[in-house]
């Protein structure tokens, strides 16, 4: 397999183009390329035409590639399918960014504000809204409290470190291979 995590791949046909998608892009990876549509269907005992649906709408997200070919005797067309890790690896890198670029930002709004909630902890307000409010909660009408976002703080730093740092492992691979 590719650079790519089978995990990821997992991950990004589940979200992309849900669940039962998982199955086929596994099946396909597994047999390489060039995979008959009717192959998989067999394989994992689905109706032909949900399979297809299946193929159209992973398709249509650029996770596959497909050629064709004439079967002579009966005169239509056999699809065959190969998965498109490089569009994979491009789009898991995109979204990778823009997670990172979330994060950092969301970062930014713990670490400069001072945030106030109430006992229930039904929402969270900062200063400003929190003083309009006259310190009190407008869905329970408790008081308002300072909160402790030390908790929050650290889970965003650590999930930062964790992606940034997969991330410059991609990049100094494509440099290697490019230098
Ligand atoms: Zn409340």
């Amino acid at each position: 397999m590719d650079v790519l995590e089978e995990k990821e791949i997992e991950n990004l046909v589940s979200q992309l183009t849900g669940e039962e998608a998982v199955n086929v892009v596994k099946y396909i990876l597994s047999q390489g390329e060039n995979v008959s549509e009717f192959l998989i269907a067999e394989t994992l005992e689905a109706p032909i035409n949900h399979i297809r649906n299946v193929l159209y709408r992973l398709q249509e997200n650029n996770l596959i590639t497909f050629t064709r070919k004439k079967d002579k005797k009966k005169g239509w067309y056999i699809y065959y399918w190969t998965f498109n890790h490089p569009e994979a690896k491009a789009t898991i890198k995109r979204m990778k960014d823009s997670r990172i670029e979330n994060l950092r930002k969301r970062l930014e709004r713990e670490d400069s504000s001072t945030f106030y909630t109430c006992a229930s902890k039904c929402l969270r307000m900062k200063f400003d809204n929190a003083l309009e409010n006259n310190f009190r909660c407008s869905e329970c009408n408790k008081i308002l409290k300072e909160m402790n976002n030390t908790k929050i703080i650290r889970e965003i730093k650590k999930e930062l470190s964790m992606l940034e740092e997969t991330s410059s492992e991609e990049n100094s691979t494509i440099a290697e291979v490019t230098a």
